[in-house]
């Protein structure tokens, strides 16, 4: 059987108790290298088989599934984050589908989720946003033209940037001309919750200056919108004078 599990951000203690328990009984482990934590392997059993996904092609990661499971051996394939974003996760369970090779996801904390706890933010703000956009700057991979960056600005919501620190030039001018003012606050989180995090705060504008400065060109995100700012109204759940199933409110 395959297990797909989400390594989490970084730390190593931010896998989940099923995806941990996965990782340590496995017989084979493919790791995606280029981003997950390598502390991470030392939670592999003795005699694991390991393999650096950054070197392999999809074909390849499969055979040494199917070769694992002739052997009726286990294999866990760790996924940086969840492996639900941009985790291509969906053309190896096709191929395992063809093969009739088990299989299940095990979700892990996404670094958006660890960005966010980095910087004690709260993504929907009353008043402020309540929606949270996930996207990326085109780059090799293509994103669909209704899916412009232009076009999710005019919300003015918060934005969630993957896979864009190298392209922050353009995408500072598509979020200016799709709508957001050009002093909305930008907080950039290269590496959250590794140990060497940074953090910089910058706006829409001063962004690309900002990663030039500070020379980030991978494994950041950059958050974008006013919930990063001062304003924000209240929660009724928990305002004095608001009734719900659990409470009376004071009238
Ligand atoms: N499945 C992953 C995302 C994989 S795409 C997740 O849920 O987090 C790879 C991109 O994710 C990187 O280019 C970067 O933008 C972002 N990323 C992954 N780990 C990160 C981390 N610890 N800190 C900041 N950005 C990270």
């Amino acid at each position: 059987m395959v297990h797909f599990v989400g390594a989490g951000p970084g730390a190593t203690d931010l896998i989940t108790m099923r995806g941990h328990k996965y990782l340590s009984e496995a017989d084979v482990i493919i790791y995606a290298g280029s981003l997950v934590n390598k502390e991470l392997l030392s939670y592999a059993k003795e005699g694991a088989e390991i393999y650096n996904s950054a070197h392999m092609t999809l074909e390849e990661v499969v055979d040494v599934i199917q070769k694992a499971e002739k052997e009726n051996k286990d294999t866990v394939r760790l996924h940086t984050g969840d492996p639900s974003i941009y985790g291509a996760i969906r053309e190896q369970i096709d191929l395992l589908k063809a093969l009739d090779i088990r299989y299940d996801v095990v979700p892990g904390v996404s670094s958006f989720f660890g960005a966010a706890a980095s910087l004690s933010a709260e993504y929907t703000l009353p008043n402020v946003s309540q929606s949270v956009i996930i996207t990326r700057m085109e780059g090799r991979t293509p994103v669909p033209e209704r899916e412009s960056i232009r076009s999710f600005a005019a919300h003015k919501s918060t934005m969630v940037l993957f896979l864009s620190s190298g392209l922050t030039e353009e995408l500072s001018k598509e979020l200016i001309a799709g709508g957001y003012e050009k002093e909305t606050p930008v907080a950039v989180v290269y590496k959250a919750t590794w140990p060497d995090e940074k953090i910089f705060r910058c706006t829409v504008q001063s962004l690309p200056q900002t990663m030039k400065d500070n020379n980030i060109t991978k494994t950041a995100l950059i958050l974008v919108g006013n919930f990063l700012g001062d304003d924000y109204e209240r929660s009724e759940l928990y305002n004095p004078k608001f009734s719900h199933e659990f409470r009376e409110g004071i009238k």
